[in-house]
């Protein structure tokens, strides 16, 4: 959520998808994190991950909280089989701000046919703008070294 949603108290619709107080159909939930078909899929099949409790995005993130990103991802590749996707044909990631829309960090699952080019563009992993879990990985490994490097 934008500091200007707050002042306008306008609510982080991923918050309120994840704890069911929206009537949009949650496909998975626990503690921790919670899935949905997103509302308009690129694919044949198109779920969002997303933790429950909120965080803004890829940026906000450390390596602390790389348990979470694994666990959402393991979910995709469950959900990816339960659905008859290979998951090394998917298109697992995260759009990299200032490339995403929706300010709650999400975990696009992208399993099947594309529905058109732009999309495949879009959600096409190694791009600058859509980042795979191994790519967060390594960059949240790399901004840890540099801030301990700084505190040297
Ligand atoms: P981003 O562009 O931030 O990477 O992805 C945001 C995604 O959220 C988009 O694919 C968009 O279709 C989806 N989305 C936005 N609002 C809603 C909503 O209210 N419900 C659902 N199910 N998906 C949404
Ligand atoms: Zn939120």
């Amino acid at each position: 959520m934008t500091i200007i949603d707050r002042i306008l108290c306008r609510p982080c619709i991923f918050c309120a998808i994840a704890d069911g107080s929206t009537p949009t159909t949650l496909v998975y939930k626990d503690d921790e994190i919670a899935a949905f078909n997103d509302i308009n899929p690129a694919a044949e099949t198109h779920i969002l991950i997303v933790p429950v409790n909120h965080v803004k995005s890829v940026k906000t993130m450390t390596t602390d909280d790389i348990p979470l990103l694994e666990k959402m991802h393991q979910k995709g590749i469950d959900l990816l089989k339960e659905r008859g996707h290979d998951p090394e044909q998917s298109r697992l990631g995260f759009h990299v701000p200032p490339f995403n829309t929706v300010d709650h960090l999400h975990l696009h699952v992208v399993g099947g046919a594309m529905k058109s080019n732009f999309r495949k563009l879009k959600y096409e992993t190694g791009r600058m703008w859509y980042m795979d879990l191994t790519q967060l990985q390594a960059t949240l490994d790399k901004k840890r070294r540099l801030q301990e490097g700084a505190r040297l």
